[in-house]
């Protein structure tokens, strides 16, 4: 039972206000489906701190506050890489409200906007923390134990093809993933230098597939590496059996994706 909704001015606020029986609500998506049910904390701590919201461009990348909403990044000219992964968060409710904050902390099989996060290698300030921002693989372990997250760095793909973002499901346009795979392929004399890939709904949390990257990585991006890529594309990876698939059916299909990905990458 909900015994209050506190909005604090600054995050530094919020962060003091947590507490074991309290929960940060952003867009609400997903917290208040557990209000709904009677499962939610007993307070519900907000923010209204600015930098939830701003998007700041620098030399090679952005930063995008916690609290930007997927309709927002879909529609933010200086975000086009980033707009059909928003787009294929939900639909036009969900996308209105859920938040990129919300989006790292939702439980499988969502998390597809953190998928491409991984993928571009994206760092998270936390409120309150001084020194460099955390990477991100590192705060989607520990989900949970972080505190507010304030906003996450992304690199920018030095080219429009160097990134691309797949996303299976069984209900078009809005279902929630069977899988999604993201990759980024930063390319120098035709080699791809810095691969990372990264997967959702294939383990408790969006992971990155190393052994994918080791395959890619000083290679061209064609047909033999490629295969060699699908290959590999489930190791490390554990993925869960849930009312859209199994785990067999999941470790089955992914390769044939990841293949699909690359193959668009190299088209253009
Ligand atoms: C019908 C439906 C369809 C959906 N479809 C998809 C989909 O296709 N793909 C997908 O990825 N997701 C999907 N979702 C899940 C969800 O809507 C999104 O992931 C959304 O981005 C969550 O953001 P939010 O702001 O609403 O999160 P909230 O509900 O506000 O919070 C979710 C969790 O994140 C934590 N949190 C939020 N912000 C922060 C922060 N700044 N710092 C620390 N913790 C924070 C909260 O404490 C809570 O634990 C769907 C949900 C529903 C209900």
């Amino acid at each position: 039972m909900i015994q209050s909704v506190e909005t604090h001015a600054t995050l530094a606020e919020a962060q003091r206000a947590m507490g074991s029986d309290a929960i940060f609500m952003a867009g609400g998506t997903l917290v208040m489906r557990d209000v709904n049910a009677g499962v939610a904390a007993t307070r519900i701590v907000r923010s209204s701190d600015p930098v939830l919201a701003d998007i700041r461009l620098s030399g090679d990348g952005v930063t995008i506050g916690a609290g930007v909403t997927m309709a927002t990044i879909a529609a933010h000219r200086d975000l086009a890489f980033l707009a059909p992964v928003a787009r294929s968060v939900g639909g036009p409710q969900i996308r209105n409200m859920g938040t990129v904050g919300g989006n790292l902390f939702a439980p499988h099989p969502y998390g597809d906007f953190a998928v491409a996060l991984l993928a571009l290698g994206a760092r998270v300030n936390v409120a309150g923390q001084i020194g460099a921002p955390r990477p991100l693989a590192d705060v989607l372990r520990e989900r949970g134990r972080v505190g507010i997250v304030a906003s996450v760095h992304v690199p920018r793909p030095q080219a429009p093809g160097d990134f691309g973002f797949l996303k299976v499901s069984r209900i078009k346009p809005k279902g929630v993933s069977v899988l999604s795979v993201a990759a980024h392929l930063p390319r120098q004399g035709g080699r791809i230098r810095g691969a990372r890939v990264a997967f959702g709904a294939m383990g408790p949390m969006p992971l990155q597939a190393t052994a994918v990257e080791r395959v890619l990585d000083g290679q061209a991006l064609d047909a033999p590496t490629i295969a060699r890529a699908a290959q590999v594309a489930v190791e490390g990876l554990d993925p869960p059996t849930d009312a859209l698939a199994t785990a067999w059916y999941r470790r089955e299909v992914a390769g044939v994706h990841l293949k699909r990905l690359l193959e668009r990458m190299v088209r253009g």
